[in-house]
């Protein structure tokens, strides 16, 4: 689908505004260009004489007064139009965006309901920064020395390979004057070097030893890849049954097709980046290419230009990787695919996983979802007959999973102030006795979740906004975790100004770990969350160190739930399970309970057979006795029919409409006029205007519908047509979310 093309009549397009210089259509072309803003539409211009473009070329597009970087999504010829084009100012030096990719943008954008332009600026994300400059190397010419000094003695000895001046001076112990000199002598010559190129991977160095199970995955997915065609296979195994070292093989096998093969590894989180860099580097030989938040100016662009080149031939990255020009991609590789983080809530939004199913299909290959606890759709999918469903049942050189046990908190209530009950305190001393290690899991940061004030009952929240301060008692600050507003932590009620009278409310990982050192007296603790491991390399260090034993007890948010080997464990405890299924929204449960069986998984992975401890308030919960049982079937069974009941997904659509605007009356008055304007659509039901659960952040309202269709319904097509009938005034922003998963 390419989008609509739209004139620049200089009168009144985006092309151009009034008055700005433009010139008749005198080129043989019509250039349309997509620019990558949420514009509705893509625009036309003139090809100038000599450019000779092609569809996929990034191109400076005057813009107003300003020229932005677009993209050349069509080309006609430009007899029959009669009207003013302003002409391209030229060409971006940057590879052009292979077709699949456009045909993606544009269909990712289709699917989300937003404007192509949007998605466009996911995959030109790269572009921002300029290509690194040519490094200059010294390197000896061969002339003698004219005037031989130790120094320079020194400096010729060392200079026989080219390197850096900086690196020159270090090893032959001198000052760079040392070396200035004695290339204006022309005893060292300067060369450009290029950026940095990294060898091919290695598809046929030695992979890991496959147990049966492996064995037969691996087969099934190098038939798939060998197929080269769009398939679909969910790698269905339980936390530590090796997943990374059968879809290796699928990677291993779709470089092995063409020298420019690509293959793009999806994970959820930049913690979780170091240690698969690291398998795959020993695996194929050299490190992969990266692509995440962290990686930054030139390395960002040169990484985006060998992906567009075809040079990047193994790329692991975060969500935003799956916008990536890709020029020969020839497998995906969802790994943790039920992990919720693939969700991107904001700007454009979209779910990394799904849209990764639709890349796959576009560029004609086969896209591997990995999970130890797969999402409900993929699980039902699955089931259907429509994904290849590969289990991994052996647990690779474990002595199978642990046991779970419900701790019920009725029975063991923890003291006052205190949150982990009798059993899971003994389990503790006993672990810590046998010289093992404990993971106690609370997916609350900082040291309370809320700061109350006992004389006049008010909760802190942070200024304009719907939300709780956070305790945090390593920075002394009280946090909104929604706006990142903070504050010291006050000596007077701001409300009252009653003094000493605010408490901390309920229990966060820094108050977890002050109560682990009262149970364990001496202990080696550690909390993991992303205050202890803000970055890759702090969460890496911690993960080596807990692994290497220098811990005894970890107390860990979400972060560490996820694909870590620590083969020390062998106990873990589930501060408060009842967290998760408080959300009141649609995969509450299933992330409760994904989350809780990562986490159990954990413990006692080689020959120690490992133990997971849960409290809970509710041991009567489906979700927990399915967790106790270790029943994920029967546990999908109970959600499916749930959701099936109901009209949810997979089996039914939804999406949200959200309406956000800081003068509460015209947002009022809008969202009367817009749910007047809801289309009427067999199969399609429109819930709200409701208040948003967080009806107020940083001084914006938040209204928000909700639409129910039946599957077949054309969910995009209904939402673009109700926008349609009631466009919002410039106050209002409007935002269509597919598919929400917060529902915030
Ligand atoms: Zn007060």
């Amino acid at each position: 689908m390419i989008p609509k093309s739209h004139s620049t009549d200089p009168a009144q397009s985006p092309g151009s505004s009034p008055g700005s210089p433009s010139v008749a259509a005198s080129a043989a072309r019509v250039a349309v260009v997509l620019i990558p803003l949420p514009l509705p539409e893509a625009y036309d211009y003139a090809e100038p004489e000599g450019l000779d473009l092609e569809v996929g070329d990034i191109v400076h597009a005057p813009l107003g007064p300003r020229a932005v970087a677009g993209v050349v999504v069509s080309l006609r010829d430009a007899a029959g139009v009669n009207r003013p084009l302003r002409p391209l100012e030229g060409r971006l030096e940057a590879p052009r965006l292979p077709p699949g990719t456009l045909a993606f943008i544009q269909w990712a954008a289709r699917y989300a309901s937003d404007a192509p332009g949007a998605a466009l600026a996911m995959a030109l994300r790269g572009l921002g920064s300029p290509l690194p400059r040519a490094r200059e190397l010294v390197v000896a010419t061969g002339a003698g020395l004219a005037r031989p000094t130790p120094a320079r003695t020194r400096v010729m000895e060392a200079a026989r390979a080219p390197q850096t001046r900086a690196d020159l001076a270090r090893a032959a112990g001198v000052s760079s004057a040392v070396i200035q000199a004695l290339v204006a002598a022309g005893a060292l010559r300067v060369i450009l070097a290029a950026p940095e190129t990294r060898p091919p991977p290695d598809p046929n160095l030695p992979g890991a030893a496959l147990n049966p199970s492996q064995a037969a995955g691996a087969q099934v997915l190098r038939g798939l890849v060998d197929a080269q065609a769009f398939s679909v296979a969910l790698l269905d195994g339980v936390t530590g049954s090796g997943k990374t070292e059968v879809y290796m093989e699928a990677v291993a096998q779709a470089l092995r097709q063409s020298p420019t093969a690509q293959v793009l590894v999806l994970l959820p989180e930049i913690a979780l980046t170091g240690a698969v860099i690291a398998r795959f580097t020993t695996r194929f030989g050299v490190a992969p290419h990266e692509w995440h938040s962290g990686v930054a100016g030139p390395r960002r662009r040169l990484t985006w230009e060998a992906v567009a080149k075809g040079q990047a031939r193994i790329v692991v990255g975060a969500r935003s990787a799956l916008f990536l020009p890709f020029a020969d991609l020839a497998l995906i590789v969802v790994d943790e695919e039920h992990d919720g983080a693939y969700k991107q809530e904001d700007g454009f939004i979209y779910q990394a996983r799904d849209l990764a199913v639709a890349r796959a299909k576009i560029e004609t290959c086969p896209v591997i979802l990995a999970s130890a606890t797969p999402s409900l759709e993929s699980l039902w999918n699955a089931r259907m007959g429509r994904y290849h469903w590969l289990r991994l049942t052996d647990r690779h050189g474990a002595a199978g999973l642990p046991d779970v046990e419900l701790v019920d908190l009725r029975l063991f209530p923890p003291g006052p102030g205190k949150w982990l009950s009798q059993p899971l305190a003994d389990a503790m001393a006993q672990t810590l006795a046998r010289g093992e290690q404990s993971l106690l899991f609370l997916n609350r940061r900082g040291y309370a979740p809320l700061v109350m004030c006992r004389a006049c009952g008010e909760r802190l929240r942070a200024p304009d906004t719907d939300s709780w301060l956070v305790e945090h008692r390593y920075s002394q600050r009280l946090i909104c975790h929604l706006t990142g507003f903070s504050m010291p932590r006050p000596d007077r009620c701001p409300y009252c100004q009653a003094a000493e009278s605010l408490v901390s409310v309920g229990p966060g990982v820094e108050r977890v770990e002050e109560e682990a050192r009262q149970v364990l007296p001496g202990a080696r603790i550690v909390v993991f969350s992303s205050d202890t491991a803000p970055d890759a390399a702090a969460g890496q260090a911690l993960i080596t160190a807990m692994a290497g034993g220098e811990y005894d007890v970890m107390v860990a948010t979400q972060s560490a739930a996820k694909g870590h080997n620590f083969p020390g464990l062998t106990l873990v405890g589930v501060v408060d399970a009842d967290v998760g299924l408080k959300g009141g929204d649609l995969r509450a449960a299933e992330r409760t309970f994904q989350l809780l069986t990562q986490v159990s998984g954990r413990a006692g992975r080689r020959e120690r057979p490992g133990r997971a401890m849960i409290q809970t308030w509710a041991p009567d919960h489906p979700v927990m006795r399915a967790l106790a049982a270790q029943d994920r079937d029967a546990f999908a069974d109970l959600e499916l029919a749930e959701r099936q009941a109901a009209g949810l997904p997979p089996f039914g659509r939804l999406a949200a409409v959200i309406l956000a605007s800081r003068d509460p009356e015209k947002l009022e008055i809008f969202a009367r006029a817009f749910a007047a304007a809801a289309p009427n659509a067999e199969g399609a039901e429109v819930y709200g205007p409701a208040d948003a659960p967080l009806a107020l952040i940083r001084g914006v309202r938040r209204k928000r519908f909700l639409v129910r269709a039946q599957r077949e319904v054309d969910i995009q097509a209904f939402l673009s047509a109700w926008r349609a009938r009631a466009r919002p005034p410039a106050a209002i922003r409007l935002t269509f979310d597919v598919d929400p998963y917060s529902f915030l």
